[in-house]
């Protein structure tokens, strides 16, 4: 059973995640919605030109984008399509997670009663001190050895694929400007989708790793990993003692996990 005030952290916390993913959620719906307006002008109005010069149906065939200079301006609209999201999109995730950190680092620091603060404190090392919260949310941390920004990138370059392959693929079954544009503007929804994960993919571990990080400067060393409604994956490591750096390694153990652990004292 958790104490009070480790009761009090929990709450805190879980308050400050809901928060921050609906603020994150928020930005990023205006993010995309913006972009996908652009990208379906741009497309839409190119598509016609397209079609203007080439056939004399309705629709756009696949040849017409081979045989004609607008298909690299076309896969340019994809690249800085896919460009200014990803900007954007580090800086929103960013900022969330430096919220977070910080959010999460406080709650621990008014919560912990001294009386409990061990002992046998030991300075924490030099890296822990001057490690801004910057720098501490730019951390690799999962087995793939990326960080948030460099997921983002990835992401951007499979959407940049994505794009140019839905639109071979309208064009290889001949399709109008207006529907192709459309088809393809809202590839923009499953990578907003992603982007979202990735945030609270991110947010989730980072809220853990501040604690683990204040924990460790007020020089405490386990915690107990707490799953309040445990998948098989998670429900394995529920009520176990690990040192605080194999919690902050371990969590989250998928996307969507949300758990976290007490302070063990
Ligand atoms: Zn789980
Ligand atoms: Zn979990």
């Amino acid at each position: 059973m958790s104490k009070y005030w480790q009761r009090r952290i929990q709450e805190e916390n879980e308050a400050n995640m809901r928060k921050s993913k609906a603020e994150v959620q928020k930005l990023l719906r205006e993010l995309y919605r913006k972009e996908s307006l652009i990208l379906f002008h741009q497309l839409e109005s190119t598509f016609s030109k397209i079609l203007k010069d080439a056939a004399e149906e309705n629709v756009v065939h696949l040849n017409d984008l081979y045989l004609t200079d607008k298909f690299y301006t076309l896969i340019d609209y994809f690249n800085e399509c896919a460009s200014r999201i990803g900007g954007k999109q580090v800086t929103i995730t960013e900022d969330s997670l430096i919220n977070i950190y910080e959010l999460a680092h406080a709650t621990v620091t008014h919560n912990v009663p001294a009386a409990i603060i061990p002992t046998s404190f030991t300075v924490p090392s030099s890296s822990l001190l001057e490690e801004s919260t910057e720098q501490a949310v730019r951390r690799t941390w999962c087995i793939d050895g990326k960080n948030f920004s460099e997921r983002i990138w990835g992401n951007k370059q499979a959407l940049v694929q994505d794009l140019t392959r839905t639109m071979t693929d309208y064009a290889a079954q001949g399709t109008s400007p207006y529907n192709m544009a459309q088809g393809i503007a809202q590839r923009l929804a499953v990578d907003e989708s992603n982007a979202y994960r990735l945030a609270r993919t991110e947010l989730a571990h980072f809220q853990v790793a501040s604690q683990v990080d204040k924990y460790k400067e007020l020089g405490f060393t386990h915690g107990i990993f707490r799953s309040e409604d445990p998948c098989d994956e998670c429900g394995a490591h529920d009520g176990k003692t690990y040192t605080l750096d194999e919690l902050e390694r371990m969590i989250p153990l998928h996307p969507n996990c949300e758990c976290s652990f007490d302070l063990k004292v």
